[in-house]
């Protein structure tokens, strides 16, 4: 760094401190000019004199209508400020950096572009610039790697698209991996549920059993009401579209409600009972699904 000789105070003059304090300000307002990070576009910005207030000292470094990229973006080489010209474009591509789970880095661009995964993070910023300038057409698109007309013939592979290629089939492998977890995670959810829910529907059938066995008039008092209208069911359940509710072999959808009249039950618990009532019809439904696929499967 070069540096203005320093004059001592006793031989100072009133120009030179009059000079000095004029450098120090030009220095200090110095125009920064920022570029547009869209590659090729040559709009820069006085982000100086944007911060301070002040008019650029060219209208053309005015820094109205820029934008600038938040955190968790990418580093583009020019910078995280697009121009107003491209703001919109950069807007619908923001491009958010992301780790794979192999340990490689890559771009998800909020269009749906995801970057091949790179070993190093640097490298994925130049692949998202690429695609602006595929999406804006200033670039034609870029081949698929495996595509058979664009593959590379084993003398025109070097160590780096070698690497390439594996980076992708490690990736890959990783996913099918994450895939097969999630189905395990699911199958072993399922094996604990299924045989619960098995076990759940015989004890419910039983009590159903027990009551509607039972000689007793189970509307008489309220609880033995409430047990039977949840274990049972006051209102006829055919679920047959063709069925229409009749008085002679089906209870009709009002049987709850005059339950409720015949035992003053207030209107938010009658609600409530036809939920409970339909929990255990649902769960019983659901196990009897679960037994059907089960007798599917096994061979005639
Ligand atoms: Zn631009
Ligand atoms: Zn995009
Ligand atoms: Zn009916």
């Amino acid at each position: 760094m070069i540096r203005e000789p320093r004059t001592p105070l006793a031989d100072l003059t009133e120009d030179q401190l009059e000079a000095l304090y004029t450098t120090v300000e030009a220095h200090l307002n110095a125009p920064q000019l920022r570029h547009c990070l869209v590659p090729g576009c040559l709009r820069e910005f006085d982000s100086m004199a944007r911060m301070a207030g002040n008019p650029p000292a060219q209208p053309s470094w005015s820094g109205d209508g820029w934008r600038q990229l938040g955190n968790g973006i990418v580093e583009p080489r020019n910078g995280r400020y697009a121009c107003p010209d491209h703001a919109d474009l950069v807007t619908a591509h923001l491009p958010r950096r992301i780790e794979a789970p192999s340990g490689r880095w890559s771009v998800d661009c909020a269009c749906g572009w995801v970057a091949p995964p790179q070993r190093w993070y640097g490298l994925v910023a130049p692949l998202w610039e690429e695609h602006l300038l595929t999406v804006k057409g200033d670039l034609p698109p870029a081949p698929p790697l495996t595509d058979p007309e664009h593959r590379v013939p084993l003398a025109e592979h070097t160590e780096a698209t070698l690497a390439e290629l594996y980076d992708r089939l490690w990736d890959a492998e990783d996913d099918g991996k994450e895939a097969r977890e999630v189905a395990r995670a699911a199958m072993l959810a399922y094996s604990a549920a299924a045989p619960a829910l098995l076990g759940v529907k015989t004890s419910l059938e039983a009590l159903r059993q027990r009551i509607t066995l039972d000689s007793r008039d189970w509307t008489q008092d309220k609880t033995d009401a409430w047990l039977w209208a949840i274990l049972v069911g006051a209102n006829c359940e055919n679920t047959d579209p063709a069925h229409v509710h009749n008085d002679i072999d089906c209870a009709g959808d009002q049987g709850l409600w005059n339950l409720g009249r015949q035992h003053d039950i207030p209107t938010d618990q009658v609600i409530r009972t036809g939920h409970l009532r339909w929990w255990v019809a649902n769960a019983i439904k659901a196990a009897q699904q679960i037994e059907d696929a089960a007798a599917h499967r096994e061979p005639a």
